[in-house]
C-alpha cells in the first residue's frame, strides 16, 4: 500500500481519473433512439435553417410601403400554403398573397400581416390591412443556422431539443460514444433484497438500486448483481465475473478500516489500486483502481454516501470518458439561512433545501445528516461545495451541486 496515494484530495482524485479513461467507441444510431445519447463528434447542419425566407404569421404578404397610413385595400393575388411546390408568383404594387404559417415569402414582399389584423371582403378578391406590415414577420433563411456551422458538440448529451435540432440539420442518424455497461455489486453479509423476511440483524439492500438509477442517469447501462457476502471467495467470484461482462465495475461497501472490509482487502492483495480514501465528507473511504484490467470503484456502503460519491467521482469519470461531456452537473450560488459544520481539511457535502421565493437562494439543511440517512437526501434539492476552510456561518455563500 506504500506507493498508493492515499487520503487525496479532492482534485488530486480528479487528476489520478483523468489518466484512466473508459474507451467507448463510436456507433451510429438512428434518431428516434438518439434521446440521452451523448455525442462522440461534432454535429454541422446539412441545411439553413430557415432553409428560405417565409412567413411566422398566418396572414397576408405584402409590400411594407402600400400599408403605411393604414387602412389599405389590397388585391389578393395568390394563395401560399407551406409545403406547395409552385413558386409564388411575384408581389406587384397594391397586391397582397394570402400565405400560412411556414410558407415561402413572393419575391417582392417585404412585410407580414397577421390574419386578425385583415378584414377579407366577402367574395375573396380584396383584403383590408387594418395595421402596416411587420416586417419582423419575415423569418430570414439561415438566421438560426447556417448550412455547415456545427450547433452541436462532441460531449453533448441529446436532450429533447437537441434530438430535434438534429433532424432540422438533416440528420437521420448520429455518431454517440456507445453506453458503459456497469458492474453494480453491493457487500455485506447484513444485505438481503426487499421483500425477503429479515433476521434480527438484517437490512434491506438499497445501495444498489440506487447506484442503478444514478447509472442510467449518467447515461449508461448497469448490470445490477445480487450482493455478495463478505467472503474472499465470494468477492473474488463476483468480481471476476462482472470484469467478463462489463466496462466498469462499482461495488458498494467494504472499502473502510474495518476487518469485514473486503474490497479493501481484495483490492490491496489481487487488485491494483490508483488511490485510496478521499478528503471528502460523506463518503471519505472510496477507493479506485483495477480489477484484473477492468476500473472499478469501490463505492462506501453507507446509502447517502454511495450516493455521493457517485456524483463527484464516478460521474464526473464516466464524463471524462466521453469527451468531457455528458450529463450536466449544475451548480448554483446559495446562502446559508443557517449555519453548517465545515471543515478545515475536507470538501464538505452537506445536503439541502433550497428556498427559491427570496431574492438570493437559499440554503438550509434537510435536517440529520448521518451518511446512513437516505431519506436526508430525497429531501435535498443540492449538496453543498464547502471547501476546505469554509467557515460555515449562517449569511456566507456556498457553491451547491444541484441533485
Ligand atoms: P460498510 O462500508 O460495508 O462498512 O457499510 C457501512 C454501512 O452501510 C453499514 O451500516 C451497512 O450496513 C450499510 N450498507 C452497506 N451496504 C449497503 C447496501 N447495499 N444497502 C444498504 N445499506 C448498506
Ligand atoms: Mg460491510
Amino acid at each position: 500500500m506504500s506507493e498508493t496515494p492515499y487520503f487525496v484530495s479532492y482534485s488530486e482524485a480528479l487528476e489520478i481519473l483523468t489518466t484512466h479513461p473508459l474507451s467507448l467507441p463510436t456507433e451510429h444510431i438512428r434518431l428516434d433512439q438518439a434521446f440521452n445519447r451523448i455525442l462522440s463528434t461534432d454535429l454541422a447542419s446539412k441545411v439553413d435553417d430557415p432553409r428560405f425566407d417565409n412567413s411566422a404569421m398566418d396572414g397576408f404578404a405584402f409590400r411594407y410601403k402600400d400599408s403605411v397610413k393604414p387602412p389599405n385595400r389590397l388585391q389578393i393575388s395568390q394563395v401560399i400554403q407551406a409545403g406547395f411546390n409552385d413558386k409564388p408568383f411575384p408581389i406587384e404594387e397594391n397586391q397582397a398573397a394570402r400565405i400560412m404559417t411556414g410558407a415561402p415569402i413572393p419575391h417582392g414582399a417585404d412585410a407580414i400581416l397577421p390574419i386578425e389584423q385583415c378584414e377579407v371582403t366577402d367574395d375573396g378578391s380584396t383584403v383590408l390591412l387594418l395595421q402596416e406590415g411587420k416586417k419582423h414577420f419575415i423569418r430570414k433563411q439561415g438566421e438560426n443556422l447556417r448550412k455547415g456551422h456545427a450547433a452541436l458538440h462532441r460531449g453533448d448529451v441529446l436532450t429533447p431539443s437537441s434530438v430535434g435540432l438534429c433532424a432540422t440539420m438533416g440528420h437521420p442518424e448520429v455518431p454517440v460514444f456507445t453506453k458503459a455497461k456497469i458492474a453494480i455489486i453491493s457487500t455485506g453479509d447484513e444485505l438481503r433484497p426487499p421483500g425477503q423476511t429479515l433476521s434480527d440483524t438484517e437490512i434491506y439492500e438499497s445501495n444498489s438500486f440506487g447506484i442503478t438509477g444514478l447509472v442510467k442517469w449518467a447515461g449508461h447501462d448497469a448490470q445490477r448483481y445480487d450482493s455478495v457476502l463478505d467472503s474472499m471467495e465470494a468477492l473474488r467470484q463476483k468480481l471476476d465475473q462482472a470484469a467478463e461482462e462489463c466496462d466498469l465495475i462499482l461495488t458498494s461497501g467494504g472499502v473502510s478500516m474495518g476487518d469485514w472490509d473486503l474490497v479493501r482487502r481484495l483490492m490491496e492483495e489481487e487488485g491494483d489500486i490508483k488511490f485510496w480514501r478521499v478528503k471528502i465528507r460523506p463518503g471519505s473511504p472510496p477507493l479506485f483502481g483495477y480489477w484484473k484490467g477492468t476500473p472499478l470503484f469501490g463505492l462506501p456502503g453507507n446509502p447517502a454516501s454511495s450516493h455521493v460519491v457517485f456524483r463527484m467521482l464516478v460521474a464526473p469519470y464516466l464524463r471524462h470518458s466521453t469527451g468531457g461531456g455528458g450529463v450536466h452537473e449544475r451548480r448554483v450560488r446559495v446562502c446559508l439561512a443557517e449555519s453548517f459544520k465545515t471543515d478545515d481539511n475536507f470538501l464538505i457535502m452537506r445536503r439541502i433545501k433550497i428556498d427559491t421565493s427570496a431574492e438570493k437562494l437559499l440554503a438550509y439543511s434537510t435536517g440529520y445528516q448521518g451518511s446512513g440517512n437516505l431519506n436526508s437526501l430525497v429531501l435535498a434539492d443540492a449538496l453543498t461545495l464547502f471547501e476546505p476552510g469554509h467557515s460555515g456561518e449562517k449569511g456566507t455563500w456556498c457553491d451547491a451541486l444541484l441533485l
